[in-house]
């Protein structure tokens, strides 16, 4: 049976497995869940974390050299920023309509004693100013994700200009990142046991009171991630890279069921990669650059949950949001998604900040806190669906001007 196959299989036994353990056997849940379910978790999240700043340093510095000149790289990443910036926007903009036009805040909802306490979002100009690394092994220690592009495309780009002379550390990283997708290969194999765990887990230790006062608002969120994918992500694969849709999902469903299982686009990141090449015949330099980039800054799915959030919370607090006010949201959750972290539940951090710039009050997270869990597997899904999108509309672009993988294999 193929990997991609087990994999689904695995993701539905587990949706299963944690909706019966749920709602039948919790006693047996909590012991089942302790000593099988999170430990066997972990270690797949371990595992696939393990290999995730050395193959973004690797693949970025190769990715980087591998565009050659300047020219390229600024064609490249003019056009994934654009793609990424007009799909968020679009994100948004559905996630808005469709709460504004269900009202899923509308009703009784307990607001009496709601707390949550907001952390400290990092001001966005504060990540922006803080891309160029002061101490990049530093930055790999903490798994800094934009210093580490940084720092890997400032490498890849002395490699391509000093050419010759750094022959032997250019095959050197492309040895490092042959290894790299060696033990990808590798920690893959226990995906299907590792996703089942974590899903299991996650769905079984789901409240479902929440999920049954807040069926609305999460209905609304599962909807606008479900039109995002198809009409946003499926139209631009097929107008701009002349693709079919299906071929692209099909292709790219092993990553987002891995990411459906973790929560994270950082962890996914190794196992998106793989799959953009070799399932979507992406190139390696395009992949290399686009997709950590992608799984860093661009979030559509995370913006889609803070879209309806935003529209759910003014509502049950009964505020209207002006048409100004809107568009200040549409802004800052933009920006919000390029600093929210690709790990769990960031995203629901990052809300605040949205919440805070038309003055809503924030203790309103505490009502989506319960139900957070399972949508959050699936904007992840969504959130590396729309990186690999980009990858194949980028790669795609790129025929023109490097000729097609073809002509190249045989130049
Ligand atoms: N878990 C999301 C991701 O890794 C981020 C979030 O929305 O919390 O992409």
């Amino acid at each position: 049976m193929k990997l991609s196959t087990k994999i689904l299989i695995a993701l539905a036994l587990g949706v299963v497995a944690g909706l019966i353990l749920n709602l039948a056997m919790p006693d047996a849940f909590t012991t089942l869940d302790k000593y099988v379910l999170k430990p066997v978790g972990t270690l797949f999240l371990n595992l696939i974390k393990m290999l995730v700043v050395p193959i973004v340093f690797f693949s970025i510095v190769l990715g980087t050299a591998g565009l050659g000149d300047p020219k390229k790289l600024g064609r490249i990443g003019a056009k994934t920023i654009g793609f990424f910036l007009a799909t968020t926007t679009i994100a948004i903009v559905i996630a808005m309509s469709l709460a504004l036009i269900f009202k899923p805040g509308v009703g009784d909802f307990e607001t009496e004693g709601a707390k949550f306490e907001a952390t400290e979002a990092p001001a966005v100009t504060d990540t922006l100013l803080g891309i160029i690394p002061t101490n990049p092994v530093s930055a790999m220690a903490d798994g800094n994700m934009l210093q580490i592009i940084a720092f890997s495309v400032f490498v890849g780009f002395a490699l391509t200009m000093l050419g010759s002379k750094t022959k032997g550390m250019l095959s050197l990283i492309e040895q490092g990142n042959e290894i790299m997708m060696y033990l990808v290969n590798l920690v893959m194999k226990f995906a299907p046991y590792g996703a089942f765990a974590l899903i299991a887990s996650a769905i079984g230790s789901q409240g479902t009171e929440a999920i049954k006062a807040m069926g609305l608002y999460m209905s609304i969120v599962i909807l606008a991630l479900a039109i995002h994918s198809v009409v946003t992500y499926g139209g631009s694969v097929a107008l701009l890279a002349k693709k079919n849709p299906i071929w692209f999902f099909k292709g790219f469903s092993p990553a987002m069921s891995v990411a459906f299982s973790t929560s994270s686009s950082n962890a996914t990141l190794p196992i998106s990669m793989k799959t953009a090449q070799e399932n979507l015949g992406v190139r390696k330099s395009v992949s290399g650059f686009v997709q950590p980039l992608g799984a860093t800054i661009n979030m559509d799915g995370t913006a889609i949950m803070q879209g309806v959030a935003t529209i759910f919370i003014a509502q049950v607090y009964d505020i209207n949001l002006s048409i100004g006010a809107m568009i200040t949201v549409i802004l800052t959750a933009v920006l919000a998604s390029i600093g929210t972290a690709g790990v769990p539940g960031v995203g629901l951090i990052m809300l605040a900040m949205v919440l805070n710039s038309v003055g809503l009050p924030v203790e309103g997270i505490a009502l989506i806190l319960g139900v957070d869990r399972i949508l959050d597997m699936l904007r992840t899904a969504v959130n590396i669906t729309g990186d690999a999108a980009c990858a194949v509309i980028v790669d795609k672009g790129e025929d023109k001007h490097i000729g097609t993988r073809e002509q190249e294999a045989s130049a």
